[in-house]
């Protein structure tokens, strides 16, 4: 049976419908084993197997150098808020991390690593989240033990299309909420971490792809789960990993990978944020999108209806008016109101499509 609604969330977000037929058509029997892969041990050879793929794939995806690890750990994008510093910020005797903070995503990372080291964010105070500041306008910290940045502020959507350079300090990057929609270039990184419950599956796992040689200088008090070196020399099974949620980016990544891979999501992932960022501009004023167009992000879309800070009777005639026509979670997150759609990897051109008609028509009805 297809499902008629298009979900629009920001995450846990849409799945591809072959994953979530072929994870129906295995669940209670994986593999011809007479079990389901949510009754089976984190230390059997088939449990292994799907790990190994895993990573394998997202090797392959990424074209992730030999002297990097991925690991597979619990505790979500919120949990390696605190695992980065817990385990980098001692690189350096100093204890000192630069920071990025262009949303709600890195203010609260950097508010974190404040547990367990000196904090400096590298651009002056933004006032709104909207832009992100002029690189000569920042000031990195030659000794800091890393330089931290949200590639993709889900809230805000505003999205890095170009690396920053940091002169040789280790680089991080929380890409939670754009991994595998675009190729990247890791060996420009340190780390990237991404929770999968937005790309690349569903709740749960947090993919961490980190250098070799970053590996053992973790804080004393950095708790054993999070310790990357233990869960690197533990193909991350020093304790049961979220298992379900593991295999379900497995078909995940088979999916991208069947699909053309990160260039090929690149392209669809411009053409559909074109589309809808057209119609904002086009709208003359009745759709208000608050971001720098040189970093309006491809995966989430915040506008306002009816007028810059939005129409609140119109947004919610707005809102009603989608859902009649099965589209769902387009409301902006509760912290700037407004709505916002994000287009993740499985949400279709056709699903797109659906959202610019009804944009154009409500337009019409409307302005
Ligand atoms: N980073 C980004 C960019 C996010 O969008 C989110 C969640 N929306 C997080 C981190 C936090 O992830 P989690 O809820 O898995 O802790």
């Amino acid at each position: 049976e297809q499902k008629q609604t298009i979900n629009f969330g920001a995450g846990p977000a849409k799945l591809p419908q072959s994953v979530l037929l072929q994870a129906q058509k295995e669940l209670l029997n994986y593999s011809g084993l007479g079990i389901s892969v949510l009754e089976m041990s984190h230390r059997s050879a088939d449990f292994n197997k799907i790990i190994n793929k895993s990573e394998s794939l997202l090797r392959e995806l990424l074209d992730i150098p030999d002297n990097y690890k991925v690991l597979f750990l619990q505790g979500g994008g919120s949990g390696q808020f605190s695992a980065v510093p817990l385990n980098l910020i001692g690189l350096k005797e100093d204890r000192c991390a630069d920071y990025l903070v262009t949303g709600t995503w890195s203010a609260k990372a950097a508010k974190e690593a404040e547990k367990y080291g000196k904090v400096n964010i590298v651009h002056p105070k933004l006032e709104s989240y909207t832009k992100i500041p002029d690189p000569s306008s920042w000031t990195l910290n030659p000794s800091a033990s890393y330089v931290y940045y949200c590639c993709n502020e889900t809230v805000h959507g505003v999205e890095y299309n170009f690396t920053p350079e940091t002169n040789g300090v280790v680089l991080i990057s929380d890409m939670s909420s754009n991994f595998l929609s675009r190729p990247i270039d890791v060996s420009k990184f340190g780390l990237i971490f991404a929770g999968a419950q937005k790309n690349i599956g569903s709740a749960g796992v947090t993919v961490v792809i980190v250098r070799e040689d970053l590996l053992g200088h973790a804080l004393k008090e950095c708790p054993i789960v999070l310790d990357y070196k233990v869960q690197a020399e533990m193909n991350s099974l020093y304790n049961t990993p979220p298992c379900f949620s593991v295999y379900i980016m497995r078909l995940v990544l088979e999916w991208i990978k069947n699909n053309g891979g990160s260039a090929a999501m690149e392209t669809l992932n411009k053409q559909k944020s074109s589309m809808i960022y057209e119609i904002i501009d086009s709208s003359n004023g009745f759709y208000v999108c608050p971001v720098d167009p040189s970093c309006r992000s491809r995966m989430n879309v915040p506008f306002h209806v009816g007028k810059k800070e939005g129409d609140d009777a119109l947004e919610k005639k707005f809102l009603e008016g989608a859902s009649k026509r099965g589209m769902i979670s387009l409301k902006g997150h509760r912290s700037v109101g407004g709505m916002r759609t994000s287009l993740y990897n499985a949400v279709t051109l056709e699903d797109t499509a659906a959202l610019a008609d009804y944009m154009k028509v409500f337009l019409k009805e409307h302005q």
